[in-house]
């Protein structure tokens, strides 16, 4: 349920509909609005009755939820979430670009590749060092010691990290050494894992599953924020369909499908959604039209000899162009994009 307070709605006003509301048994989320105060009511509120609140002194209107989606609608929460990495902020009017390998092989790969895409305008770096990779045969990551060289990249360039974890029994390490987590597509819906991430504060990159409806995305949202962390940062990395040409089919009307049901960045990642390095820069530069918060490049020194997902990553070269032609679009929608050390 939503308690929408009228916009000259007195402080006392407030607080009183928020200890009624608790004395029921319900959890109040309260959003300061430019506008006005939006309560956000979970729990069993068929105990509650919407008439006789209404008629509150202070409120403008009570509305019941439909979707099973809460903390994530946006109608809990009627402004952009922006989050906070490092001192940069993701989201609301912000463009932030992702980059790096897929996994981290050595240190002169990640280190060097660090580099080049901080000079190219990453803000943020990424490196697999948990591979959740299809066969048991392929390359599984360096595990710790490849996040160890993360945090020797971090060192030399300054420039966040984000990782994937595919672990509960790993939360505590991540915590300590990256900026953001990352939740797989294979992970979207091991809820032990999500319920885990959702008991830290770290910002959160959730991407979509391999099959997974908008929906179900947004559900496993629900499980990392109904735990206590609302630092979520959605990423779309294509679906499976019929279509062979491609390794998935970027879904990217989920972009402003989400955008308008829910208050959380979305991210886009052309990489995994094409498999095809020549398709990721049409893609990337289609994202931002679609209106996505940022982007997550696969880039590689060396891509023909990349252990995992060459065929899909950027040069250096490759990117640094890319990058070129991302600074315009991004200004053509009105937004800023994030770049390390401005803040
Ligand atoms: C990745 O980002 O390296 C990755 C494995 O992506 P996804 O979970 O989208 O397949
Ligand atoms: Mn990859």
């Amino acid at each position: 349920m939503i308690i929408v307070m009228k916009n000259d709605a007195k402080e006392e006003e407030i607080r009183a509909m928020v200890d009624e509301l608790s004395k029921n048994g319900m959890k109040v989320q309260i959003n300061n609005g430019v506008q006005c105060t939006v309560l956000g009511v979970l729990g069993d509120t068929h105990l509650l009755n919407e008439n006789t609140l209404s008629r509150r002194s202070g409120v403008e209107k009570v509305m019941r939820v439909q979707e099973p989606y809460k903390k994530s609608n946006r109608k809990f929460h009627p402004e952009d979430t922006v989050i906070d990495v490092a001192g940069m902020k993701i989201g609301g009017g912000t463009f932030s670009v992702i980059a790096g390998p897929c996994s981290v092989e050595s240190k002169e790969q990640i280190e060097s590749v660090a580099k080049s895409v901080l000079k190219s305008g990453a803000c943020i770096m990424r490196g697999g060092a948990y591979k959740p990779r299809t066969s048991p045969y392929d390359f599984q990551g360096l595990e710790k010691q490849g996040l160890e060289l993360l945090l020797v990249a971090r060192r030399a360039t300054g420039l966040p990290i984000v990782s994937e974890i595919i672990s509960p029994k790993h939360v505590e390490m991540f915590e300590m050494v990256v900026d953001i987590i990352q939740i797989g597509a294979r992970n979207m819906q091991n809820f032990d894992l999500l319920k885990e991430v959702g008991k830290t504060n770290k910002p959160i990159l959730l991407k979509r599953g391999l099959s997974s409806t908008i929906q179900e995305w947004l559900m496993s949202a629900e499980y990392i924020m109904s735990n206590g962390n609302e630092n979520v940062i959605l990423c779309e990395r294509g679906i499976r369909t019929f279509e062979t040409m491609t390794r998935n089919t970027l879904d990217l009307s989920s972009v402003p499908v989400v955008k308008q049901i829910s208050h959380l960045p979305v991210m886009v990642d052309p990489s995994h959604a094409t498999g095809i390095s020549s398709l990721v820069a049409p893609l990337s530069l289609a994202a931002i039209a679609a209106g996505a918060d940022g982007l997550l490049i696969e880039v590689h020194n060396d891509p023909a000899c990349a252990l995992c997902d060459g065929p899909q990553s950027l040069t250096p070269d490759e990117f640094e162009d890319l990058m070129g032609k991302i600074r315009p679009m991004v200004s053509v929608m009105g937004k800023h994009l994030n770049q390390l050390g401005e803040n």
